[in-house]
């Protein structure tokens, strides 16, 4: 996920994912720099990944002859542990290669998307890896042919298998939902037909549904897209607010049959291959992939939905607030407070970071040092290029950070994010072997929001006025209601839904809504009327074509809320053992990883640790509202 600036936490929290970055495009309407304009200690420096286009050219062509000496090891990885290491330690190594190739281009044309010759490198690369795939597609499978015992006893043998260990104890773990030769090709020819409602779903989600033109601030007609909803939910004037939310919520009801049909063959997809998988649930098979318990899934949702009077009181003190006899969904988004006006220039932003995360003490500052020092970062926005902000990286070389920094508050934390996605990245690289070197979703979010949050901390013990530190209490409470709240009330309709298919009951769109509606209304109390009609998140967010995916967001925010809080208050164990976690990749399970940094994800307490923070915020910020 890139960094949450205000913009996105609203798209996040109306459950439009993919568009954040749209959004942010659509924002942008005068004129860019051009990057001769940059001064090149604001680029980053992708020298070091490949001196020339030429270097990357001939590297492209050893990738190329090496593809097909995967091959020689097809049906013989029994053979021997010798054989059997070779092979895996090739495939790591083409691997790498492929993905530095791939991100080089990738990065390259980021910086001017309108570069014909980056797009055609881009091009290249992608079909090459899809090359690679289809040469190593056999690794997996043939393994899993080698008794139990004998792969045992290869691991035992040979040193160099060694390191392969876990990788092969997952793969043997799954084996139990591998099925045999001929049930495999059935359920993977099965593939374009159970793809197809996701399919239709973003067809008419991206290219038939039509929004009609609304009214701007300013008056004038504009057609309602995606990313001018977020910022008309956040107009000033109400007329303006509910004039886009009828438009945006009329259209979808326009649709509401065909896509209520969509996401229950989706569903119905999803029982097929929990069935065909040997599988008891659902949820079972949607967390067996990083083998989550359950229980982390089912305390989330049990805990959140207990204890939501907190979030009631932040909608009645909006409510109260906004002077309004009626508070409805399109008056959540408009600024309680007007953004803190101070500019905070990149320099400025660069020692913000540098002094609040000095907790994560002096080899987190140093290595935060290198990356600013030797043009790791690309600042600032220039034409064609890519928006938003992310992090990014390949095993071989240092991770590169892209900003679009625009001297806002918000800025500074965008900075804060990706670099502690980046230093994650980083110290992973340094201390784990390329097998283990990626981190799953439920790990990754932790290392950015973990900065984030001691960076929130470090600025409002600094904060002078009374306007900085709305701002800032503010910002923390979207974050959490975006990231926290709101994955847990979609996680919630997930599960309902599944349930009412595996009952055998059917879903329609009036049920649909129904059971929305009821989570909906449950999550932001007594004082949120929901018009009729104004109930269709369940009908209209992609996410939920992936099952059981988003809860992942709101169990890494709850992670990093409890270690944020250790490393704030100088607890050194506690902060070693964080240090130990973002040198660590997916060499074990998440849950594990977790767990070695002292936070047990199968209990309650991370996510009631949340909720107290919530309610301490919403309650420093009422006293704050109250003084005015
Ligand atoms: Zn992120």
């Amino acid at each position: 996920m890139i960094s949450l600036s205000r913009k996105s936490l609203i798209l996040t929290f109306l459950g439009l994912f993919s568009l954040i970055l749209a959004g942010t495009a659509l924002a942008q309407v005068k004129e860019a720099p051009t990057r001769d304009q940059i001064e090149d200690k604001y680029k980053w420096n992708l020298s070091d990944y490949y001196p020339s286009d030429e270097a990357w050219e001939a590297s492209l062509k050893i990738l190329e002859q090496q593809i097909p000496q995967m091959g020689t090891y097809q049906g013989k990885l029994g053979d021997s542990p010798a054989t059997l290491a070779e092979a895996l330690k090739m495939n790591d190594s083409l691997g790498s290669l492929a993905h530095r190739l791939y991100v080089y281009a990738s990065l390259n044309l980021d910086e001017d998307n309108r570069v014909g010759k980056y797009q055609e490198m881009k091009g290249r690369i992608f079909q090459m890896y899809t090359r690679l795939g289809e040469a190593a597609s056999y690794l997996e499978p043939e393994i899993l042919k080698i008794p139990n015992e004998k792969l045992e006893a290869f691991l035992k043998e040979n040193a160099a298998l060694g390191v392969y260990r876990f990788y092969i104890s997952d793969m043997i773990r799954r084996k139990a939902h591998i099925m045999n030769e001929e049930t495999e090709n059935l359920l993977s020819m099965a593939g374009s037909v159970t793809s197809g409602p996701s399919n239709i779903f973003t067809m008419l989600d991206d290219a038939d549904i039509k929004f009609p033109n609304v009214k701007d601030d300013d008056g004038n007609e504009v057609e309602l897209t995606d990313g001018r909803y977020s910022q008309l939910l956040q107009s000033t004037n109400r007329e303006v607010r509910k004039a886009a939310s009828d438009a945006y919520n009329d259209t979808y009801l326009k649709y509401q049959n065909g896509l209520a049909a969509c996401l229950a063959s989706s569903v119905n997809g999803d029982v097929f291959y929990t069935g065909a998988r040997k599988y008891n649930t659902r949820l079972e098979r949607a967390l067996d992939g990083d083998n989550i318990p359950t229980v982390v899934y089912n305390n989330l949702i049990e805990v959140a939905s207990s204890n939501l009077a907190p979030l009631h009181k932040y909608v009645a003190m909006r409510k109260k607030y906004m002077a309004l006899d009626t508070l409805y969904p399109y008056d959540m988004y408009v600024p309680l407070v007007p953004e803190a006006r101070r500019k905070i220039p990149y320099e400025e932003g660069k020692k913000i970071v540098l002094d609040a995360l000095k907790p994560l003490g002096n080899d987190y500052i140093k290595s935060l040092n290198v990356a600013f020092d030797s043009r790791w970062i690309d600042v600032y926005e220039t034409q064609a290029k890519g928006s938003g902000a992310y992090s990014w990286g390949t095993y071989s070389a240092h991770p590169v950070v892209l900003l679009n920094y625009s001297d806002e508050l918000g800025d500074v934390f965008t900075l804060g994010h990706e670099l502690g996605h980046a230093m994650h990245r980083y110290y992973t690289t340094l201390n784990e072997p390329y097998i283990y070197a990626g981190h799953s979703i439920f790990a990754a979010e932790v290392a950015s929001t973990c900065n984030e949050t001691i960076i929130i901390d470090y600025l409002l013990k600094k904060a002078k006025t009374r306007e900085e530190k709305l701002y800032l209490l503010n910002y923390h409470i979207e974050q959490i209601m975006g990231t926290f709240y709101s994955q847990v009330y979609f996680s919630e309709f997930e599960q309902k839904i599944h349930d009412v298919v595996e009952n055998g009951g059917a879903l329609s769109a009036e049920s649909l809504r129904q059971m929305y509606r009821e989570i909906y209304q449950k999550y932001f109390g007594p004082d949120y009327v929901i018009p009729p009609d104004r109930d269709l998140g369940g009908l209209r967010i992609s996410h939920f074509y992936r099952m059981f995916y988003v809860y992942q967001y709101a169990t890494s925010y709850a992670a990093s809320q409890v270690l944020a809080d250790r490393i704030i208050k100088g607890d050194k164990k506690a902060t070693e053992a964080y240090l130990e976690f973002i040198k660590t990749g997916s060499s074990d399970y998440p849950v594990n990883v977790l767990k070695k940094a002292g936070i047990d994800m199968t209990t309650p307490q991370p996510y009631e640790n949340v909720i107290a923070i919530f309610s301490r915020l919403v309650n420093e910020m009422e006293k704050l509202l109250l003084e005015s």
